[in-house]
């Protein structure tokens, strides 16, 4: 036998360790003499030229009579922070095993914030010093007077409290009356109480709620649907199950789409727990990127809600995982490693030993099935809280409508919009594109802006007076001119988006105080609460807006829904067009009625036969599910069969199409599975690269990754030539 790990008698270890790069397996180091570290340490190693801060994943290695001592490089330095735990790691294994991607990808995913592992972050305070200033103006007075009672504070909490501008504090600081002073940042996070502002539950909520504290209380993992009707208080029923964990002193980890959105949310949860959560979304300072990523290591986050990202935090004793909305295609990432964090919170519960409670109301064809095999408990809210309806829907035949060009709201629609701010109520045109019109071509010669880097229009924004790409970061100005034939004054808007949406309704519904809400008017959290606020103080009367509306919002006086264009999902090949549309449309139709006002919602559409439309007419959800799942059945569709697509992409285009053509050529056989394409990807040109997608279709019960793997073994890829594996796609893009 082999002392695997030990090397020649100088007490130095072999160890191997993951760095957060691309890469395939850990890497042999040594881990010198003197030098403690457990797996999980964060260290810092020579890799080529350059020093990089990976993870130590293993003491010692495989037995190798080969291996010298000699060739091995040294781990330089250990990080004095807590090793990431035995879970997480197995979760990045699982993970990159699964995704079929190199593990340090996605180790690249939890290690997000690299600084954070290098001593104490510092921040400036200010407390006053000796020097009398000359001139006091009474902002400077102010701020004087709050920092007399020499209590260290930033300069953004000396200007909150003196209600001064940033700029007041600086120059007192810049003259010396104010000194500043390094101190380590790490404010700690407030402990959420969990008897603070508990609600009184109805009988159903009750129930739910019930089974959910026994779950936590448990300490097991168990997979849970927790499936209500919009409004029917699922928030309040997990976050029972949330302060159940937070009295076992557990740390919750809740997964929120469209996280900047969520202002609600944190309201909610104030409300209920007395303090606000640790976050976690792209919109976080460098600075409190590091304080959460650091106190969540350091176990000091008793409760953090995030967009997908935050599955790979470095939670050590996670006692339950919520995710909320769990149908949302948001929680599938695209780029760099493809996962559900959906799917992998399942995974992460398991590991962990947590329940995992999916919310939604309309779950996912996959939890549904999950639910049906019994894999998945199931815990259901019927009914609306507090006696409200679920609203009465109609369908509005867009056939038989003789609107004028440039004009997309029917008369019927029209009629009712007026009707419900006569009654002093809001209403909410929902239409799913954002900008001015989805294409602008010119009258004169034809001529269709297109994306330089992509196979896409661009779409006017009037209000930023640009044409964008959707899909790139491109945008130009609208030219005086029309760049193939110089006419001017010939450019045409096709189709609306919601801002031409807004200019019909200033015409036609003149009396209304309209709001936009998409994406790109929703720039910042700042900007969304100050919206909302407006909103829910009845400042105004029509709200339009794309799918960053549909979800999670609560507005009491919202009684009217008009979906514009309710076939905009439904177009296209993709497998899950009908379920999502089914989904967008019941949760924005659940946005009207929810308190004691009833709701009506319409919906316009030129394919009124269409079963999603005729469910979601009928309010028949179950009939809507049966067909979609036999569909999926008979077709072997996920979920009863799997799908992996590789896109192959490239600047050169005749390097992606000869790569495509050499995997198709080494494309597996196997009884219970099929190679298709390559075909053009349904973007076949995007950020400027040619998209070639095969696609691999199995039987549930293969084990697709392997099969995958010795594909891609078998095939030389260029360098100019990138191979994406996409398990489980939902874009199909
Ligand atoms: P869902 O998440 O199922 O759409 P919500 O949790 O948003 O439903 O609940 C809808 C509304 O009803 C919210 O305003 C919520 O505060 C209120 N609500 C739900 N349950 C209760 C309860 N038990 N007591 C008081 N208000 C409740
Ligand atoms: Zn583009």
């Amino acid at each position: 036998m082999h002392e695997s790990g030990t090397s020649s008698g100088k007490g130095q270890r072999r160890v191997k360790v993951l760095v957060p790069l691309p890469l395939g397996a850990p890497y042999d180091y040594l881990l010198p003499a003197g030098l403690e570290a457990e797996p999980g340490a964060v260290v810092r190693v020579p890799l080529g030229s350059r020093d990089v801060s990976g993870v130590l994943w293993a003491i010692g290695g495989a037995p190798d009579a080969e291996f010298d001592p000699a060739k091995l490089k040294s781990v330089q330095s250990v990080f004095p922070v807590r090793p990431f735990g035995a879970t997480l790691r197995r979760l990045i294994d699982w993970v990159a095993e699964y995704t079929v991607s190199a593990p340090g990808s996605v180790l690249r995913m939890a290690m997000s914030v690299p600084e954070a592992f290098t001593g104490t972050p510092l921040e400036t305070v200010f407390v006053l010093g000796d020097t009398v200033p000359e001139r006091l103006t009474p902002a400077r007075r102010r701020v004087l007077a709050v920092a007399q009672d020499k209590v260290p504070r930033r300069s953004s909490e000396l200007a909150d409290q003196a209600a001064v501008s940033p700029g007041v504090v600086k120059g007192l600081a810049d003259l010396g009356v104010l000194v500043g002073r390094e101190i380590p940042s790490e404010r700690p996070f407030a402990a959420p109480q969990p008897d603070h502002g508990p609600q009184t539950l109805s009988d159903d909520q009750a129930s739910a709620a019930r089974d959910l504290r026994a779950r936590v209380a448990r300490k097991a993992f168990a997979p849970v649907l927790l499936e209500g009707v919009t409004g029917s208080g699922k928030t309040a029923v997990y976050f029972d199950a949330v302060a159940e964990a937070l009295r076992q002193g557990r740390a919750v980890l809740v997964l929120l789409p469209e996280i900047a959105l969520t202002a609600q949310w944190l309201e909610r949860f104030h409300d209920r727990f007395g303090v606000a959560p640790a976050q976690w979304h792209s919109d976080l300072s460098r600075t409190e990127r590091r304080r959460v990523w650091r106190a969540v290591l350091e176990g000091r986050v008793p409760v953090l809600v995030g967009a997908r990202s935050a599955l790979f935090l470095p939670f050590e004793d996670l006692g339950l995982i919520v995710v909320d909305e769990e149908h949302d295609p948001s929680f599938k990432q695209e780029d760099g490693v493809a996962y559900n964090a959906r799917d992998m919170a399942i995974v992460r519960g398991q590991l962990e030993r947590c329940p995992v409670v999916l919310v939604s109301a309309t779950p996912s064809l996959e939890t549904v099935v999950n639910v049906l095999a019994d894999k998945f408990a199931h815990l259901q809210l019927p009914e609306r809280h507090g006696g409200a309806q679920m609203p009465d829907l109609s369908v509005i035949d867009m056939r038989t409508e003789d609107l004028p060009a440039g004009q997309w709201i029917s008369a019927a629609l029209e009629a009712e919009v007026h009707r419900t701010i006569a009654a002093g109520e809001q209403a909410l045109l929902f239409l799913n594109r954002r900008g001015y019109a989805p294409l602008t071509l010119c009258r004169a010669c034809g001529h269709r802006f297109q994306c330089p880097n992509c196979q896409a229009w661009l779409v006017e924004h009037r209000y930023s007076g640009r044409l964008r790409c959707h899909h790139c970061d491109y945008a130009m100005g609208v030219p005086a001119a029309c760049p193939s034939c110089d006419a001017t004054g010939k450019f045409a808007a096709c189709g609306p988006g919601v801002e031409r949406l807004a200019e019909e309704v200033a015409e036609r519904i003149p009396e209304a105080r309209v709001a936009v809400l998409a994406s790109d008017t929703l720039t910042s959290p700042a900007r969304a609460a100050a919206l909302l606020a407006a909103i829910e103080n009845h400042e105004i009367d029509l709200l339009i807006g794309t799918q960053v509306i549909a979800k999670g919002f609560h507005f009491p006086l919202l009684t009217l829904v008009g979906v514009v264009d309710a076939d905009l999902g439904l177009a296209g090949g993709d497998l899950r067009a009908a379920e999502r549309t089914y989904q967008l449309l019941s949760q924005v139709s659940g946005r009207a009625g929810r308190e004691s006002r009833p709701g009506r919602v319409f919906l316009q559409s030129h394919l009124p036969e269409h079963p999603v439309l005729i469910a979601l007419a009928s309010g028949d959800r179950q009939d809507f599910v049966d067909r979609e799942l036999a569909a999926r059945r008979d077709h072997g569709m996920p979920p009863f069969g799997r799908l992996v697509a590789l896109i192959v992409s490239s600047r050169s285009e005749d390097a992606a199409r000869q790569t495509a053509a050499a995997l198709r050529r080494a494309a597996p056989h196997y009884q219970q599975v099929r190679v298709l394409g390559p075909a053009p990807a349904p973007l076949a040109l995007l950020r400027g690269r040619f998209r070639f997608r095969l696609l691999l279709k199995a039987e549930k019960s293969v084990a697709v990754q392997p099969i995958i793997r010795d594909w891609l073994a078998k095939v030389r890829v260029p360098g100019a030539v990138r191979v994406a594996v996409d398990v489980d796609p939902y874009g199909f893009l």
